[in-house]
């Protein structure tokens, strides 16, 4: 790239790269503005529970409506809000918009647990466990309806004190999770001393799956572990048949992916009726949602 740039002079990489910069800092000028305004809503993408053959759980996924520049995913904008110090208004706005969509679906008789993504600077608000469990409270939900997703890179970026707000969010009753999962630092071998209940395989492990082996075999030996340990194992990014039926033959509790289903506008979770399929079905599973 380097060279690139002396061949080229004044290239069409140092534009792009201004672009880009020009984007972030119109994104990172934005945030307040957005979180005042409301200018963000959630998704939720289905979670196959490959024991009961049925989704009952979802994932909160965030997403910003831009004025000008449209649909942001989380990807461009959570290190910016991170940044300037936009994350906890951010995060207090999703924690307080889910809880208050499940206690909707809950009056409208659809039962389901409901996920929440958190950043590592989400672990250091001190107010955290008092607003989760105030929120809740207030929309009289059961904690046992929740689960907190913190990534792997996030959870080791200050071990002992992500372990301390870990517990404190269990007794509370939410169930917690571990995002991403293979991509940090870590290894297998932490999982034992972090108080978790799932663990979501990143979707990197099944991006080639048919050419990798490797691949193959790491996430064959992480849910054998992760049983021995008592956890769940999700694995994300199922966009194929052939990948979920692997995975279903080797135990694994929940696929998540494009294939079961993409994230969908609360209406969209109920007028698909994705969670009424409830009957316990076993091998024979057909996906009916994917889209
Ligand atoms: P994640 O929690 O690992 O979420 C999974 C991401 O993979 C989502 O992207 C989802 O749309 C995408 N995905 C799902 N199935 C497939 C598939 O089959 N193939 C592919 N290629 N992708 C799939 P999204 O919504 O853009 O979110 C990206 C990340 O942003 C999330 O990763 C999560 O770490 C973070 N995030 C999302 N919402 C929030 C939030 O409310 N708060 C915080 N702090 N982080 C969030
Ligand atoms: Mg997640
Ligand atoms: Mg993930
Ligand atoms: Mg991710």
């Amino acid at each position: 790239q380097k060279a690139k740039r002396l061949h080229h002079g004044f290239s069409h990489y140092e534009e792009g790269e201004d672009c880009q910069h020009h984007r972030q800092l119109t994104l990172s000028n934005g945030l307040a503005k957005a979180v005042a305004n409301n200018d963000f809503f959630m998704v939720y993408q289905p979670k196959f529970n490959c024991q009961k053959g049925a989704i009952d759980q979802l994932e909160a996924l965030l997403r910003w409506q831009h004025p000008q520049l449209g649909i942001i995913y989380p990807n461009e904008f959570i290190h910016l809000a991170e940044r300037c110090g936009m994350m906890k208004p951010l995060s207090l706005w999703v924690i307080e918009r889910v809880i208050a969509q499940v206690a909707t679906w809950q009056a409208k008789g659809i039962d389901i647990k409901v996920a929440i993504n958190l950043s590592a600077s989400d672990l250091e608000n001190p107010q955290l466990i008092s607003v989760i469990r105030a929120t809740l409270e207030h929309y009289q939900v059961n904690p046992n309806k929740l689960v907190i997703e913190v990534t792997e890179s996030a959870m080791m970026a200050s071990l002992s004190k992500s372990i301390r707000v870990l517990n404190l969010l269990r007794e509370l009753g939410v169930s917690l999770a571990i995002d991403d999962f293979g991509t940090g630092q870590s290894s297998l071998a932490y999982l034992r001393h972090l108080p978790v209940d799932e663990v979501k395989v990143d979707r990197a492990f099944i991006s080639d799956f048919d050419q990798d082996d490797i691949a193959k075999q790491i996430v064959k030996t992480t849910i054998k572990l992760t049983h021995q340990l008592g956890l769940s194992v999700t694995v994300e990014g199922i966009e194929t048949q052939k990948v979920a039926d692997y995975l279903q033959g080797h135990q694994v509790d929940y696929l998540q992916g494009l294939y079961i289903a993409k994230p969908l506008l609360p209406d969209e979770v109920e007028s698909q009726h994705v969670l009424s399929l409830s009957t316990p079905t076993h091998c024979d599973i057909k996906y009916p949602f994917a889209s």
